[in-house]
């Protein structure tokens, strides 16, 4: 069974692929097949109306309001899925976020921020590091080291299109390094998340109710 939604901490995620433009070392896909004991490992990316689907037998659980397109891959792959998917979502009156590793606009080739503005209320980026060369060496991403200036330059272009922006940062990455993505998200007017490392996939979080 492909699970393309699922609740954590009464949020809804949706997992609407698994493909994405980099292959990081730290990546959650590299300790398990999921999270939370619910199995994120798909044989083909969703359609909206699975999502919507699948949500509706959730739904009882939802209890923050907010779905979250976040997953076992980078929802921007799946761009126009994603943009009908939030549409839906909101229309229901729900709140949307997405987590994304920035690289939406140069996979596209074109600025998808004013495409996500309508029906993304929050996004939230992933900086994964504090300049190219250690980006690149970090997500080993697919565009080298032309990945980590578009990323800056997505977080800008959201910011500019009026959906509410963070960067992010995993703790791993050092004190050092955090200031400056401290200073870089200053200079881009967003705040700054430091995550914690997740070493075992939420599996703290397991319960019996869980769709795997
Ligand atoms: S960008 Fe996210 S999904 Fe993609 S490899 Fe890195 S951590 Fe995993």
């Amino acid at each position: 069974m492909n699970n393309f939604v699922y609740i954590l901490d009464g949020t809804a995620y949706v997992n609407l692929t698994n493909r994405c433009q980099n292959a990081c070392g730290f990546c959650i896909r590299n300790t398990g097949d999921g999270v939370a004991g619910v199995n994120l490992r798909l044989d083909r990316d969703a359609t909206a109306d699975e999502v919507i689907k699948m949500y509706a037998a959730l739904e009882e659980r939802h209890t923050t309001r907010e779905v979250v397109f976040c997953g076992f891959g980078e929802p921007t792959e799946a761009l126009g899925v994603l943009c009908e998917c939030a549409k839906r979502v909101k229309s229901m009156g729900l709140t949307t976020r997405l987590n994304t590793n920035g690289l939406g606009s140069l996979s596209a080739g074109r600025n998808i921020a004013p495409e996500l503005a309508p029906c993304i209320d929050k996004v939230s980026v992933s900086l994964n590091h504090c300049d190219a060369k250690n980006y690149t060496a970090v997500t080993n991403s697919r565009y080298g080291e032309r990945a980590f200036g578009a990323v800056l330059e997505f977080v800008s272009d959201c910011k500019k299109a009026g959906i509410d922006t963070t960067v992010s940062v995993v703790d791993v990455i050092g004190a050092a390094a955090v200031e400056k993505c401290r200073a870089l998200a200053k200079s881009l007017g967003v705040p700054l998340r430091v995550r914690e490392y997740v070493s075992d996939n939420y599996n703290d979080r397991i319960t019996t109710e869980e769709n795997n």
